[in-house]
């Protein structure tokens, strides 16, 4: 299978704070890949940065085979202007903790948006896709609702949707049922579940157990801007081999 994201030595510091410590993952198209970690272990700067929300500061990042944020010619490397890092971003769909819904739009025209704008469809297209999408998640008859209608499942399923609108090669999710209160996080951890069936790429940060168990092709667990280990998740889960991955499930199980 194709690889669909290459991080090769990637490395980002805040100031003096070393976040990344050289990263290297790959992840292959249509897999889930889950990564697991200690709050600060770096897990939201990495995903941050295979969208190029961050700039790394050495090393790079591949997707679907082009450079993000950065063009080669022979050896060098050049930063993209904005407006090619906005195209390529558009093509990776990102769903955060806490929705991130535009307050002031509807559900329908929250899903509509950035289709007419960025990929320039046609209205009654993207009308036409969002309210398909809508169907998908579970939310075909709350269209017309405003997001603070909306429960945190509710939102966050749109927020989903509206990932899904811009048709990304990849979907990156930031401990998306973190925010939810516990009776909620099944109905969306089964949408996400339902479209890593579906095939999509995916990379889900998560404390979900259970759920990396039952939907990860890999289980990455970062600790200290590094990842520690990598595997099938009856390796890393089960039979963890280094000890910090063992002390941090023994926490979150
Ligand atoms: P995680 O998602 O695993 O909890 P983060 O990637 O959010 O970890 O953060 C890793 C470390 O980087 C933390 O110590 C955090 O405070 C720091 N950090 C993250 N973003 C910034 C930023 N923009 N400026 C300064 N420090 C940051
Ligand atoms: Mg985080």
């Amino acid at each position: 299978m194709s690889v669909m994201v290459d991080i090769r030595s990637v490395h980002k510091s805040f100031g003096p704070l070393d976040v990344l410590k050289g990263i290297d993952l790959q992840v292959r198209a249509g897999e889930v890949t889950v990564v697991l970690g200690p709050s600060g272990s770096g897990k939201s700067t990495l995903l941050r940065t295979i969208n190029h929300l961050e700039k790394v500061d050495r090393g790079a990042i591949s997707v679907d085979g082009d450079l993000i944020g950065y063009r080669r010619s022979g050896d060098k490397l050049y930063e993209l202007p904005e407006r090619e890092v906005l195209k390529q971003r558009t093509r990776i769909g990102f769903v955060f903790q806490n929705f991130n819904l535009f307050p002031h739009l509807t559900v329908l025209e929250n899903l509509v948006e950035a289709p007419v704008a960025a990929l320039k469809r046609p209205r009654e297209q993207a009308e036409a896709t969002a309210r398909r999408l809508l169907e998908r998640v579970g939310l075909g008859d709350r269209a017309d609702a405003w997001p603070r209608q909306l429960s945190g499942g509710q939102q966050q399923r749109v927020a989903i949707a509206r990932a899904l609108a811009l048709e990304p090669k990849l979907l990156l999710f930031d401990e998306p049922t973190s925010a939810l209160d516990p009776e909620l996080v099944g109905e969306v951890l089964d949408v996400i579940k339902d479209l890593a069936h579906q095939g999509i790429t995916m990379i889900v940060v998560t404390h979900e157990i259970g759920f990396a168990r039952e939907v990860a092709d890999t289980v990455v667990f970062m600790d200290d801007g590094r990842i520690v280990e990598q595997g099938p998740p009856a390796e890393v889960l089960d039979r963890p081999r280094h000890e910090r991955t063992r002390a941090f499930l023994s926490k979150v199980l």
